[in-house]
């Protein structure tokens, strides 16, 4: 298995990370400078999962946060909601430690998990300020964990977490889920829906929370993203753990997604940019 050819820390961060917050009694989630990773399962019991694998080079600091959660228990599995480098960034080497657990992620994430395609390099032209236009240096070369991964099931169920389906939310990548538990509406949004402007410097640090779209400078395909967003508001989520952000509850979250809806062409989609401009070429 390897990491990224190109992969490297990133020196980029905001106010929350390291924290590690309960968004349920069995749901919590640890932000790793910018991005979350999610655990599921009540602390201290075995059988629990983890949700995406943070930044490159991050894998001790979400190793210390499910110890403080789960003790030496290591996980039944790892669901990817998609390859991006800041979600899969350390996960070789959490697979080092726990020794090979299944991971799972959608069959069209697959080709980016199993070093036969890199994701599209970021639109660096897109606006959004200084963290797109870093985004160049983002590791954008693809990880090979094809001795462990293995598909989300065709039937909407995820492994070891009854009581959940996963959801296919393309647009951001081709084939990135959302997980849902409907019975307390609790919604793992990945980076279909963010709760901070992940294209602004200042709010990215100061992880102002908004409902926002996905990030600008890594969405490849605005038509899918829109009808994803539609998707997860129709669920009347109850709480919001998004790939980027603070969780969001109750009517601020779901005022956030149809505002969000409402103004999505002005609000999501960049006015220029690679990916919005090839439908005119
Ligand atoms: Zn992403
Ligand atoms: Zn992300």
């Amino acid at each position: 298995m390897q990491q990224s050819s190109d992969s490297h820390i990133i020196p980029m961060t905001s106010v929350n990370s390291g924290k590690l917050r309960a968004a349920r009694t069995d749901v919590f989630y640890y932000t790793d400078q910018i991005v979350n990773v999610v655990f599921i399962g009540p602390a201290n019991a075995p059988g629990w999962v983890l949700v995406d694998a943070g930044m490159p080079g991050k894998g001790g600091a979400i190793l210390r946060a499910a110890r403080s959660l789960y003790g030496d228990n290591p996980p039944a599995a790892i669901i990817l909601t998609h390859g991006h480098f800041d979600h899969v960034g350390s996960i070789v080497g959490l697979l080092e430690t726990w020794g090979n657990i299944p991971v799972y992620a959608h069959p069209l994430e697959a080709p980016f998990l199993t070093g036969r395609q890199a994701y599209p390099e970021p639109d660096v032209t897109v606006e959004g300020g200084v963290l797109a236009k870093i985004s160049a240096l983002y590791p954008h070369e693809p990880i090979d964990i094809s001795e462990v991964l293995q598909p989300l099931p065709a039937d909407g169920s995820v492994p070891g977490l009854p009581g959940w389906r996963w959801i296919h939310v393309p647009g951001h990548t081709p084939g990135q889920v959302a997980l849902f538990r409907e019975a307390d509406r609790t919604l793992i949004s990945a980076d279909a829906v963010i709760t901070v402007r992940q294209d602004s410097f200042y709010k990215a640090l100061v992880q102002k929370e908004e409902v926002n779209g996905p990030p600008r400078y890594l969405t490849t395909d605005w038509v899918a993203a829109e009808a994803s967003v539609r998707t997860l508001e129709a669920l009347q989520p109850e709480i919001m753990i998004s790939g980027h952000g603070t969780a969001m509850e109750g009517e601020e979250l779901r005022a956030g997604l149809q505002a969000l809806l409402l103004n999505w062409g002005e609000e999501a989609v960049p006015d220029h940019g690679r990916f919005v401009d090839r439908g005119n070429e």
